[in-house]
């Protein structure tokens, strides 16, 4: 008998978290260039204002970029047999050339050979009712190619540029998670990191790192891309999330110079909701005292009264006397 089987749930859950491991090593290419040259206010302004410093940095990230390869690799191996998982997990044994034997003996399915990276495009096409993309197909097996390369001959042979790995990387995501939300997946993911294990939510939250994050995928994201993964056009306005921002403000959170809007304004005007915690929220119209925003909290929560586009209690003794 075999035992410890594993699930659709449980194989595409360790896929999702290898992926976020992937993008935080990716981001984190960026984001440190541009926090060294932040002068320009934009990573696009960095790596414009500093062009020679960024070809010669790039030359220093090919470590870093060989292994978010690996991991998403990795990560979209593990997500291929979560969809052959979900049909079931004895179709990942084909081919095995498993011995069958009359004695009865417990086997544990972790010391199973399961279904060859390169039999996965082809396992769930068959087996399953959600075929890939013949566009995924191809960006998985130059993946699969690099990533070999990178394990047998110590690099890749040819040098990996940032930005192609980062739409590599996200239209991985939109092709193989096509269901899924962005913003939610991160924050759940990067509560369940090394980092998530000293926040204290006074200094440093999970809040606090995905919103600071967010600030620099709304420059990295093109317009297809922002589109597919959060919903909305690129250039529709964003509102703050009171509830968003009071998790994430913490002391080393620095928001006054970030872009941290994830709320979006519904049809009826009446509410907003928010892409990263997925909470919906009453406004009224109204005019902010500080700002230019005509969109303030109306729920029955602690924000009532609170500008959505800068924060300000409209409610405080020194706008109402
Ligand atoms: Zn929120
Ligand atoms: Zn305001």
């Amino acid at each position: 008998m075999i035992i410890n089987l594993p699930t659709q749930e449980s194989l595409n859950n360790v896929a999702l978290k290898t992926y976020y491991r992937a993008w935080d090593d990716l981001l984190i290419v960026f984001s440190e260039f541009y926090l060294m040259f932040s002068e320009s206010k934009t990573i696009a302004g960095a790596r414009e204002m500093y062009s020679i410093e960024w070809v010669d940095y790039v030359d220093n990230t090919q470590a870093d970029l060989q292994s978010v390869c690996s991991l998403l690799q990795q990560s979209m191996e593990l997500a291929l047999k979560a969809r052959v998982c979900g049909i079931s997990p004895y179709l990942l044994l084909l081919n095995n050339g498993m011995k069958l034997s009359t004695t009865s003996k417990m086997v544990d399915f972790s010391v199973l050979r399961t279904l060859d990276a390169t039999d996965l495009p082809g396992a769930v096409n068959t087996l399953t009712n959600e075929p890939l993309s013949d566009d995924f197909i191809g960006r998985y097996t130059k993946l699969r190619s690099l990533r070999n390369r990178i394990t047998h001959l110590g690099e890749a042979g040819v040098k990996l540029d940032p930005d192609d790995m980062v739409r590599l990387a996200l239209s991985l995501y939109i092709d193989i998670w096509p269901n899924r939300q962005w913003l939610p997946d991160r924050l759940d993911f990067a509560s369940q990191t090394r980092h998530a294990w000293f926040y204290d939510g006074k200094y440093a939250s999970t809040h606090m790192e995905v919103i600071q994050e967010w600030n620099f995928c709304i420059q990295i994201f093109t317009k297809g891309e922002f589109k597919s993964l959060i919903g909305h056009p690129k250039t529709e306005r964003r509102f703050r999330c009171h509830h968003c921002v009071y998790e994430g403000d913490t002391r080393y959170a620095g928001f006054d110079d970030l872009d941290i809007g994830t709320a979006y304004l519904n049809k009826d005007k009446c509410s907003v909701t928010c892409v990263l915690c997925k909470g919906t929220f009453q406004v009224e119209q109204k005019k902010c005292p500080t700002c230019k925003g005509t969109i303030i909290g109306a729920a029955d929560d602690d924000f009532k009264g609170y500008c959505h586009t800068c924060g300000t209690d409209t409610l405080d003794e020194q706008f109402n006397t």
